[in-house]
């Protein structure tokens, strides 16, 4: 039985087209591996995660993308995607549900470019770090970061349903500082001890990367913390593979005394289809609120009438624009960044066509602070 609750059905491909269905995948599975329409059953989240495209080379023969054209380092570098040392660390990871709604053909595709690596990510800059909002320094047990008044946030998983090439954890050191359940403990400990944190974040990687059973959980040990009141979850999960909002979870977090919030993370609205707007929906219905952050983009969303059409598309399905982030500094995703004056300029440009509930704070983390940071 799957987690959702369908029967076994990792032989089919959901909703993929089959154009889109890797050279590899077809020839291991032959006509079940492919689906032809939006009618297809879909498969369980876990087997969509082991379906997922790993390198970049296959991404680009999927979309139909030579090589020499996809070069957003502006360098017309043909052999941008020969073993980038960036791809190397940080490996090509991206979900055939997300995938698919990439346009094929299209080297400039908002939703590619937020995935593919690129030879940019080589080249050191100024002011690139490792850990560009101090992460590290933040530590107080193995796995939790306490930066903030009041709540606390659990590193769960260093993996993710999708590796963004911007995130600033991707040289986290997540073997040392998530695991086992067991390895909660002293976090769990560091709860119990400080009174006045009120609100548990779990993030990654992505929280939702773990099992319901192992999520159910560690939930169990939160709620033993009596002053613990809400949790809130971090996840680009229903994002990038919708089908993890599965019943089971919908009546945990229903089901908690902890009243549960669900942060995702979408930065254009063609990352919002029919599938996402529809398990975001079942979260809602249930009372669950969501909230969408989103990070400002080159070449992704750097533009107020995509920003806007975000903001409409989440108001419209009862979605609250939350944060829009400046791009943290990490190594290797500068070619990322927008200024702040042109951040600014969007942002003005947003309140003027936008009902005030649905624009999003343009903030900064800087390290050290006492919470971000508004532009
Ligand atoms: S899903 Fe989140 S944590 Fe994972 S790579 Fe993307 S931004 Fe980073």
């Amino acid at each position: 039985m799957a987690e959702n609750g369908s029967t076994n059905q990792s032989d089919k491909i959901l909703a993929t087209n089959a154009k889109f269905v890797p050279t590899a995948l077809s020839a291991s599975g032959g006509e079940d591996l492919a689906c032809d329409s939006d009618a297809c059953d879909p498969v369980d989240w876990q087997t969509a995660m082991r379906l997922a495209v790993r390198n970049s080379k296959q991404l680009l023969e999927i979309l139909g993308i030579p090589f020499g054209r996809a070069d957003s380092s502006g360098s017309g570098d043909s052999a941008v995607f020969s073993g980038i040392q960036g791809e190397q660390d940080f490996p090509t990871f991206v979900p055939l549900e997300f995938l698919r709604r990439m346009k094929p053909g299209d080297a400039n595709d908002p939703l590619l470019r937020q995935v593919l690596p690129i030879a940019a990510e080589d080249v050191p800059q100024q002011g690139e770090s490792a850990d560009p909002v101090g992460d590290l320094d933040s530590l107080s047990a193995p796995g939790l970061l306490h930066k903030y008044h009041g709540r606390a946030l659990l590193v769960v998983s260093g993996a993710c349903g999708v590796h963004c090439r911007y995130c600033f954890r991707r040289e986290f050191p997540y073997q040392q500082e998530s695991g086992p359940v067991d390895r909660w403990n002293q976090a769990i400990e560091y709860l119990q001890r400080n009174p006045e944190i009120e609100e548990v974040l779990l993030s990654g990687g992505d929280p939702l990367t773990l099992t319901d059973q192992a999520l159910s959980h560690l939930i169990d040990r939160l709620e033993t913390v009596e002053h613990v009141r809400r949790l809130r979850i971090h996840s680009r999960m229903p994002i990038v593979i919708p089908q993890r909002v599965t019943d089971r979870l919908i009546d945990r977090l229903t089901g908690s005394r902890l009243t549960a919030w669900l942060v995702v993370h979408a930065n254009h609205p063609r990352e919002l289809d029919e599938h996402v707007l529809n398990a975001l929906a079942r979260l809602i219905n249930r009372g669950i609120p969501v909230l969408n952050q989103a990070v400002l983009l080159k070449g992704v969303n750097d533009d107020s009438k995509i920003l806007a059409d975000l903001c409409r598309r989440l108001v419209d399905h009862r979605i609250q624009p939350y944060y829009l982030h400046q791009l943290d500094r990490v190594r290797g995703a500068t070619h990322f960044d927008v200024s702040v004056d042109h951040g600014r300029q969007l942002m003005k440009e947003l309140r003027e066509v936008l009902p005030g509930y649905a624009v999003p704070q343009y903030v900064v983390e800087q390290s050290g602070e006492p919470s971000k940071t508004p532009i």
